[in-house]
């Protein structure tokens, strides 16, 4: 396929790459980034995007999303589809698939599960909003960027997947950090408390796979003195999302909003940037209950 790829970050960057590297066709843009290996530079955005069959875009928000868009439609050749694999709000994804529409196009959005490391090895998982046409056209680029796309909807549903997948993922994370402070506290080993906890109720994809507490369970950011990984800052992101959405929708989700509020005092006003989401167990073992 034809492929325009815009946004070549520390995660479109590796994409593209592995697109390129399957044998596609791939004309890259970004404002700063350098081309991955196999891909050609295109000197704008429009230029990336023009006569492609795909164009995929990776790019750090919604409003550089719709600039981006708007940039773009006009190049893009009708029949063909735009697929933003970037995290950003639902009303975002829905405006720009509207404006797909009215010029002719295919529009997805498909936030990605995986990480830089996912990313890399091209075992991402996509979850998918858009019409079926567009979601087979893209489909084996999918399979080459990730291991699993799940088709969840309409426009705008992969990102409300996306949100709300990572809105329980700041909540687990900030349970079981507080959990092992505590059990800290009242004298109970850390390997005892996985052992407990990793086969009993308490068990989640954040102790289990990602365990906060260095030296106990696989290996983790815990254990490379708690260098991302996922970035606390990226977390906020994410939970400012789902909060927005919350809002929009009229959603009660009191943990989602206590979660903001956590990471937003982690990263901004605390040590928390450029640390992993996980360091909230340093965080919460320094501090008593006042
Ligand atoms: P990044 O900052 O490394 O990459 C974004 C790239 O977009 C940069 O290279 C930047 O130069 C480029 N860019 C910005 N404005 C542009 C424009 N107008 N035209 C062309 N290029 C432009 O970010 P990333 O880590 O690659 O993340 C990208 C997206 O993926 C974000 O929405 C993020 O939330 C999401 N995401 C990231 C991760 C992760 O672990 N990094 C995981 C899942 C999802």
């Amino acid at each position: 396929m034809q492929i325009g790829f815009i946004g070549l970050g520390n995660m479109g960057g590796p994409m593209a790459r592995n697109l390129a590297a399957a044998g596609h066709s791939v004309t890259g843009f970004d404002l700063s980034a350098p081309m991955p290996e196999g891909v050609t530079a295109a000197a704008t955005a429009a230029e990336a995007a023009d006569a492609r069959d795909v164009v995929i875009t990776m790019l750090p928000n919604g409003a550089i999303l719709k600039s981006v868009a708007a940039d773009i439609l006009p190049s893009m050749q009708a029949g063909s589809v735009l697929v933003d694999c970037s995290t950003v709000e639902v009303d975002a994804a829905r405006a720009v698939a509207a404006d797909c529409a009215a010029s002719g196009l295919g529009f997805l959005d498909a936030p990605v599960s995986g990480g830089v490391g996912g990313a890399a090895a091209g075992t991402l998982t996509f979850m998918v909003g858009g019409d079926d046409k567009s979601f087979e056209a893209a489909g084996p680029l999918f399979e080459i960027m990730g291991q699993k796309a799940v088709h969840c909807g309409g426009a705008g549903n992969g990102q409300a997947a996306k949100i709300c997948n990572n809105m329980i993922l700041g909540v687990t994370m900030i349970a079981t950090c507080e959990a092992f402070a505590l059990a800290d506290k009242l004298g109970l080993d850390r390997q005892s408390m996985f052992d407990v906890v990793s086969t009993s109720s308490g068990y989640s994809w954040s102790l289990n796979a990602y365990c906060p507490a260095p030296g106990v369970g696989p290996q983790s950011p815990a254990d490379n003195d708690y260098k991302p990984g996922f970035a606390a800052e990226l977390m906020l992101k994410d939970l400012r999302l789902s909060q927005a959405a919350a809002e929009a929708a009229d959603a009660d989700t009191p943990m989602g909003a206590a979660a903001r509020t956590l990471y937003e005092d982690f990263v901004e006003k605390e040590n928390g940037k450029g640390q992993d989401f996980s360091a909230m167990l340093p965080r919460f073992e320094q501090r008593g209950r006042s």
